[in-house]
């Protein structure tokens, strides 16, 4: 077997050990040295490492990053770029919004592979960390593990706890009952590196707004930056070359970073990814628990995955039961999710009633401190009570219907929908209002929603050009 040089042999893979973890991606990693930390044996698993090309998550909110600090992992990454917050450009003449980590707080940007290798190498030279690469690993109920390697023999493998972390598409993995939650798609992220160019507010991810998606841009280090553009559900058909991303982005895009798109979509290929969206579930009746991806996923506009994975991972090392961490985090994991949604929405939806809510969010933004600070704990998961989201949500909703007094009816009833955001955040059970909140994901399903149904249809998002 090659790979890492703390790579642990298949013959010397031990019968027992006291937490055996499926996948060593950020949430599988971060989840090895959190219960290494607590004085536990842990056999890291990992398939397939070369699935860490893939184009993937790159920016770390302070939470997670911390997490990662503390357990030494992000130690020697000799790449990487220290991020400040968000610079939103809302396309409104009016200049971008600095949207600041509260505290002076900083999260981290760096390329998806070099993260993940990087990662990946500090957890397994830890102690009481043996790596076992290029095996494949089947949970078999909540206490073994069947290990398997091409040309070799399976092993069974006796443990404590089973941890799964085997990223968004690896459900095969563990029972349909564990991840009983649909999947539905959303759009499709195109993603382009930029070379010696230059960003207009370094340090910070640049949100483009006004294009069929939004666009995050940021540095990934020195030399690079990072493009993601969001091609929502109805223009898919169309999207799939260079010359269609420029023609439906270069308006947006700010004029120090245009030539080198352009030069950019010239020569480089682009990267695809599929976005979806899945309510986070914790489920424990299998006996193993979920970390990361495998529990749910979001859409990569609020940059969530990673930080979201190792609060995961610290999390389920310091909870007394399975019970208990399934618990706390299917509630510290709603606010999150429901945040990601209604600005993905917010960002992305061109019926009058979304505009005005869009316009209220920048205006509100654009005016209060603490509105922004207040948006900043949220989207970096540092607050997660559903009263902060209420305060924060309320005061763009007001905003936009004081704004809006004067509309027509639709326009009115389209933003009644909107205002049900909050009054979804207080909703006693999360896991009723989870389920429907997979169809208020993806823009042309909105409409159908009973729970945001309004008096006239809206119209799909109809922004391609
Ligand atoms: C286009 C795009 C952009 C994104 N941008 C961001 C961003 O900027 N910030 C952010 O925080 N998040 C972002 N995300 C999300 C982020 O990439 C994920 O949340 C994160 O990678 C999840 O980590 P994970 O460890 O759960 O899963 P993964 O990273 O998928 O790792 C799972 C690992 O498990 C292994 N595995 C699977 N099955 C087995 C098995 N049976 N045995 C052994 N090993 C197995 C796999 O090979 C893989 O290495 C983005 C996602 C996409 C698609």
């Amino acid at each position: 077997m090659r790979g890492l040089q703390t790579t642990v042999e298949w013959e010397n893979i031990r019968s027992t050990y006291d937490a055996v973890v499926i996948g060593a991606g950020p949430a599988g990693c971060a989840t090895a040295a959190c219960f290494a930390a607590r004085g536990a044996s842990v056999l890291l698993v990992e398939s397939n490492p070369k699935a860490a090309r893939r184009f993937a998550g790159e920016w770390i909110h302070p939470e997670g990053a911390r997490v990662l600090n503390e357990h030494g992992l992000l130690e020697g990454v000799d790449s990487g770029v220290t991020s400040t917050g968000f610079a939103v450009f809302p396309n409104d003449g009016l200049g971008p919004i600095q949207l600041d980590y509260p505290g002076g707080a900083t999260g981290l940007t760096c390329e998806h592979e070099t993260l993940v290798t990087h990662i990946r190498r500090r957890a397994a030279e830890l102690p009481r960390v043996e790596y076992a690469e290029g095996v494949r690993a089947q949970p078999v109920g909540g206490d073994r593990v069947d290990l398997s390697v091409r040309g070799r023999g399976p092993k069974r493998v006796l443990t404590e706890l089973v941890v799964v972390a085997a990223g968004r598409s690896s459900r095969d993995v563990v029972s349909q009952d564990a991840t009983p939650e649909a999947q539905v798609s959303i759009s499709l992220m195109a993603g382009l590196i930029v070379t010696d160019s230059q960003l207009p507010c370094e340090g910070y991810g640049h949100v483009l707004v006004g294009g069929p998606g939004p666009v995050l841009a940021y540095r990934i280090d020195e030399e690079r930056i990072r493009l993601c553009f969001d091609v929502p559900r109805a223009n898919r058909r169309d999207a799939r070359t260079p010359e269609w991303i420029w023609r439906s982005f270069a308006e947006v895009l700010p004029h120090p970073l245009r030539a080198g798109v352009q030069d950019a979509l010239s020569r480089a290929p682009l990267s695809w990814a599929a976005i979806a969206f899945r309510p986070r579930c914790y489920r424990t009746e299998s006996g193993v628990a979920l970390v990361g991806d495998v529990a749910g996923i979001f859409h990569p506009l609020t940059a969530l995955g990673i930080t979201m994975s190792v609060l995961d991972a610290e999390a389920l090392a310091g909870a007394p039961s399975l019970t208990d961490y399934a618990t706390r985090r299917a509630s510290q994991s709603y606010i999150p999710e429901l945040l990601s949604n209604a600005i993905y929405q917010a960002f992305v939806r061109n019926d009058p009633g979304s505009e005005a809510i869009r316009e209220a969010i920048f205006r509100t933004w654009r005016s209060s401190p603490s509105q922004r600070s207040r948006t900043m704990k949220l989207l970096g998961a540092a607050a997660t009570a559903r009263t902060d989201f209420v305060r924060a949500f309320s005061h763009v909703a007001i905003r936009a219907g004081v704004g809006a007094l004067s509309s027509d009816r639709r326009t009115v009833a389209e933003l009644a929908g909107w205002l049900k955001w909050p009054w979804a955040s207080l909703y006693p059970q999360p896991a009723a209002i989870r389920s429907r909140s997979l169809s208020w994901a993806a823009p042309e399903s909105w409409a159908r929603s009973d729970f945001f149904r309004s008096p006239q249809p809206l119209q799909e998002n109809s922004h391609a050009k």
